[in-house]
């Protein structure tokens, strides 16, 4: 019978990847705790209405990625293709928003995007929104605590910061008005998706990936001009404060981000190791939004990072600050299938006295030199021999598979507390 497919875009985190995918969530989750940020976790469905309100009707995610779908009760009902709508609801329905709240999220989005490399159907995001403070300092602190993620990962030199001010409404709009008459004398030279933004999302085209446009936008009109002072010495202190603290600031005039609800600053995180798919990490400010979606005007940021290019960038790295977690410390080896009480006795013991040492009993019934052979394909440091004396003698012979010394033991108490003193770092 033919086999049934995953869903085009949709895939797997093998068993493989699993252990890594784990080590860099809790790397993650650790940093996050370290800045007093909490976890929180909305559903993976919310109302169609929640997303058109807060992304806008003319994003690429509203327009033409969302999975939507009638409930059995005709309400539509969307897959969340990103976080924060669903983060700024979940505030204002909790109550949440009477002191700061410095919030984080981990889950599966969805968008219906064109799959390829670093782009997924269902994909994995790593976010967070901080509600209350509308001081540049909260946007300097996420920053560092952005690069802290790229520091312990092992990857702070392959990522850059680009950094942006887009203003406040009013001045995006007169922005808006100059860019659209420029590139409106100029429509011969824009590739066809900007002739088609220039009404709906004309902002969107400074980020075209055409390069006529791009050529073309040289000579536009710079939102720098059109920033209140207010914006331009946002963008100037935090500017200052990042590289104090040793961030390398590159200002990109033309970030302009996806999604309409961003205010004044914002971020991406782009690397050269990703290919087509390059920002890993992209954020910003958004003040007006809680008050759009029927919450008390609160200044609010975050920004959201892509666990599957996140990923590649780590592998495009060999993983090189990654400690594999799941390959075990010791690997029982039984010489007769029923020794394997006495393996279980042991393993147990090992386990109770010793949390954070991993111990791989072999379950089979298999020859001695298969289970050696297992024991080295596991990565395992000591091999634990169980065999007709050890049982006999309620012992346990030590092997370390590398140099292939062995010593012999008493009981499994003894044991375990030699274990204490065995190296079992990498
Ligand atoms: P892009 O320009 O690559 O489509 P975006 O601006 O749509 O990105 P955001 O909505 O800002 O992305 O999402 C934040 C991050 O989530 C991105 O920087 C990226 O790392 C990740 N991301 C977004 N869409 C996808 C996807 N379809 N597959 C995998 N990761 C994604
Ligand atoms: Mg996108």
């Amino acid at each position: 019978m033919k086999a049934i497919q995953a869903v085009r875009g949709m895939r797997d985190i093998t068993p493989e990847e699993s252990g890594r995918w784990a080590i860099i969530e809790q790397s993650i989750a650790n940093i996050f705790s370290r800045y007093g940020y909490r976890e929180i976790r909305m559903p993976l469905v919310e109302t169609t209405a929640l997303f058109h309100r807060s992304i806008g009707e003319v994003t690429d995610i509203v327009e033409k990625e969302m999975y939507t779908f009638p409930d059995r009760n005709d309400e539509s009902l969307a897959l969340r293709p990103e976080g924060t709508a669903g983060c700024v609801r979940a505030v204002i329905e909790n109550g949440l928003l009477n002191v700061p709240q410095k919030l984080w999220y981990c889950g599966p989005m969805f968008r219906y995007e064109k799959p390829q490399k670093g782009r997924h159907r269902q994909f994995h995001q790593v976010g967070a929104e901080v509600f209350g403070y509308a001081d540049v300092n909260v946007e300097a602190e996420m920053i560092l605590l952005n690069q802290r993620f790229w520091n312990d990962l092992g990857v702070l030199d392959n990522v850059n910061l680009e950094l942006n001010n887009i203003g406040d409404s009013e001045a995006r709009a007169h922005f808006k008005q100059a860019l659209v008459s420029y590139l409106s004398a100029h429509t011969a030279s824009l590739d066809a998706d900007s002739v088609r933004r220039l009404e709906s999302n004309p902002l969107r085209i400074l980020d075209s990936k055409n390069n006529g446009t791009q050529s073309l936008l040289n000579d536009a009109p710079k939102m720098v001009d059109y920033l209140s002072t207010g914006s331009v010495e946002r963008l100037e202190k935090l500017t200052s404060i990042l590289q104090k603290q040793g961030v390398k600031v590159k200002h990109n005039q033309r970030l302009v981000r996806g999604l309409d609800y961003y205010n004044d600053t914002v971020f991406e995180w782009v690397s050269d190791d990703l290919g087509a798919q390059g920002t890993v990490c992209g954020g910003g400010r958004y003040d007006k939004l809680v008050e759009q979606l029927g919450g008390k005007p609160t200044p609010a940021i975050g920004f959201a990072m892509g666990l599957e290019r996140l990923y590649l960038l780590l592998e495009a790295n060999q993983f090189k600050s990654l400690h594999d977690h799941h390959r075990p410390d010791a690997y029982i080896i039984v010489a007769a299938p029923n020794y394997q009480e006495y393996a279980f006795q042991l393993s147990e013991k090992i386990r109770n006295a010793l949390p954070d040492f991993a111990v791989m009993q072999n379950l089979a019934a298999t020859s001695m030199k298969s289970q050696f052979k297992k024991a080295d394909k596991s990565g395992a440091k000591y091999a634990l021999v169980i065999g007709e004396d050890e049982v006999a003698n309620q012992t346990v012979s030590l092997k370390h598979l590398q140099t292939g010394e062995q010593f012999s033991f008493g009981t499994a108490d003894d044991l375990a507390s030699l274990f204490k003193h065995l190296d079992t770092s990498d």
